[in-house]
């Protein structure tokens, strides 16, 4: 079945495609040669993810599916949230954001926190929204060289080691992302 990812990523379109098999073909909006960028104007990640997956269905009359993300740190009221990327400024720079978290954490004890992943998946028949969620908490300084975003200062609640010390494939057993995918791969394979 093909399936189009609301994305310009191609890293990210390949890890999903491994995430789901082979049974799905996804096309990229690369793929499609569908270049525009489609403002994420929303203040939750479920509208964010619902607008992209609206403009490209609208565009294709194709299912599809489109991602948001945010780390939700529960001392800052669930910052930064649907501004994860760009937390620091417009520049999207993964240091700034992470400096910008740490000086914000300083001298506080609850450094609880997590990444959630938001799916919408839409066709003719309507949306689907799937969750993903991993637990944990905020550490106090930059660990690890893998990965990318927030992980070297993020621990998975139960684990000694940060998101950035782990291979993808162990990161893929914990992830926001990778549980918000299994869950929409299950209801492909019902439906
Ligand atoms: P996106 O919605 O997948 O583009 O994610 C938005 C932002 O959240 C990214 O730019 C990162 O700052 C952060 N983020 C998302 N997923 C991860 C992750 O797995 N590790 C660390 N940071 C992440």
């Amino acid at each position: 079945m093909k399936l189009i990812f609301a994305t310009h990523n191609a890293n990210k379109t390949a890890e999903i495609q491994q995430l789901l098999g082979d049974d799905f073909e996804l096309l990229s909006l690369e793929d499609l040669s569908y270049h525009q960028d489609i403002p994420e104007t929303a203040n939750t990640l479920e509208g964010n993810s619902k607008i992209k997956a609206d403009v490209v269905y609208d565009y294709f009359n194709l299912p599809c599916f489109a991602d948001d993300t945010g780390l939700e740190v529960e001392s800052l009221g669930g910052e930064p949230g649907v501004y994860s990327a760009r937390y620091a400024g417009e520049e999207k720079n993964a240091q700034k954001n992470m400096d910008l978290l740490l000086n914000k954490l300083e001298g506080i004890n609850n450094r609880r926190a997590r990444f959630r992943t938001v799916i919408t998946y839409k066709t003719k028949a309507g949306i689907h929204q799937f969750e993903g969620i991993v637990e944990g908490e905020i550490i106090d300084r930059k660990i690890g060289d893998y990965g990318f975003g927030y992980d070297p200062i993020f621990k998975p609640k139960g684990l000694d080691i940060t998101f950035a010390q782990m291979s993808t494939e162990q990161k893929n057993q914990y992830s926001h992302r990778a549980r918000a995918f299994e869950k929409l791969k299950a209801f492909l394979k019902k439906t």
